[in-house]
């Protein structure tokens, strides 16, 4: 493929770009060569969506006389195993859409696994190289499914550094920087297209309650919960969003205070989650209400989703359950009806080592035993203890 000195956006320049545009090494964007491959590469993208069937959504079993249902998105049913892949397809469409995704230039990702898991799979599906940047902490398990798919793991100890040194890696490389943290929100179609908020509504459609009262969705990015917020605002539901946040995460602390520019030291414990700073893909205006829930009554709610429904899930979708089942209880005592829509982000035997570990729990000093009582106590009775 013809390499070139071209102008910033690399296509053909009509006149010498002024001294703002910067120049870099880069692929000939009119070489025919160029367009063939891009054109592969999507056509590929797209055909991966093709082969793919909608997601389930389950219905969490709860007393018919509550009159109130609970539904979950199940996410970990995806080819790559979590939500991240409808994240993973959009960006790579961007990118590739953008000129940013360039034959033999590395795609590198700063991430705390999962999208990282997902891209792999869209980099070999298009065959560039893929580096993903994460915290030591990651789980083996998700560090063994990105070598698995092809892609190389480039892990640091400091949570926070995660950005600059992917933005060093994509500079040293002459490579691409996909930065879901900026470009979650963006790469999504929020107005339809078939993504997770038009899917919901689609398959509530012959439910006694179709238009849910609440829609629960955890934030990594912020991207699925701008995405499904956005969608209920176009659609003019009267729907209500709400986003639960873990432990070691400034998102809640971030959207009270209405201030972008808070941060906090520790990284999350709950992967895929929290964060250390207000993420760019994070729309706060969008939602309705935020709830802080601490990592054991994450932890006590995604094992009792394995004792009341026989499924294992990652520890975010205890972060989600715990929310809905505190929103459920609250309707209850309100004497309403209606629906209630969380979700499965991906599978538990990625976390078999942390969530469903009692050495683990015992090495992070939690206690998840009154978060267990109340969630089986509400369970059974409706009743939330505190
Ligand atoms: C990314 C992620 C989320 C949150 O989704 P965002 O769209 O990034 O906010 C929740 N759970 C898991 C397991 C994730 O990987």
């Amino acid at each position: 493929m013809a390499v070139r000195q071209s102008a910033g956006a690399g296509g053909v320049a009509d006149e010498v770009p002024g001294p703002a545009v910067r120049r870099t090494a880069d692929v000939d964007r009119s070489d025919p060569g160029y367009r063939e491959w891009l054109k592969e590469a999507v056509r590929k993208v797209q055909a991966d969506a093709n082969r793919s069937a909608d997601t389930h959504l389950l219905r969490f079993p709860l007393p018919e006389a509550w009159g109130i249902d609970l539904y979950l998105k199940d996410e970990s049913t995806h080819p790559t195993g979590s939500l991240k892949h409808r994240l993973a397809r959009s960006l790579f469409l961007y990118g590739l859409c953008n000129g940013w995704i360039r034959p033999g230039a590395p795609v590198i990702e700063a991430s705390s696994g999962s999208t990282a898991v997902s891209e792999a799979y869209f980099a070999g599906l298009i065959g560039v190289p893929f580096i993903a940047v994460m915290p030591r902490t990651t789980s083996a398990q998700k560090t063994r499914l990105i070598e698995f798919h092809g892609g190389q793991c480039h892990l640091v100890d400091d949570p926070r550094t995660v950005y600059e040194v992917s933005a060093r890696l994509a500079r040293e490389t002459g490579g691409h920087y996909m930065d879901q943290f900026t470009y979650a929100e963006r790469a999504t179609d929020w107005r339809g297209n078939n993504n997770i908020a038009e899917s919901i509504y689609q398959q509530l459609r012959l439910e006694r309650y179709p238009e849910p009262a609440w829609i629960v969705a955890t934030a990594g990015t912020g991207g699925t919960s701008a995405t499904i917020a956005r969608y209920v605002h176009y659609m003019q539901y009267d729907t209500l969003v709400c986003v639960p946040d873990p432990e070691n995460s400034c998102f809640f602390d971030g959207w009270v205070a209405g201030d972008p520019e808070v941060s906090c030291e520790s990284g999350s414990r709950i992967e895929g989650i929290g964060r250390p700073r207000m993420e760019p893909s994070f729309v706060p205006g969008a939602i309705d209400r935020m709830m802080k829930v601490p990592d054991a009554a994450t932890v006590a709610s995604v094992r009792a989703l394995e004792r009341r429904m026989g499924i294992r899930a990652g520890g975010s979708t205890g972060t989600g359950l715990w929310s809905s089942f505190k929103i459920i209880a609250e309707m209850l005592a309100a004497g309403r009806t209606g629906s209630v829509v969380t979700l499965i982000c991906d599978p538990g035997d990625r976390y078999l080592d942390k969530y469903y570990s009692d050495a683990w729990l015992a090495e992070q000093g939690m206690d998840i035993t009154p978060y267990a009582k109340a969630v089986e106590g509400f369970l059974d009775t409706g009743a939330w203890p505190c």
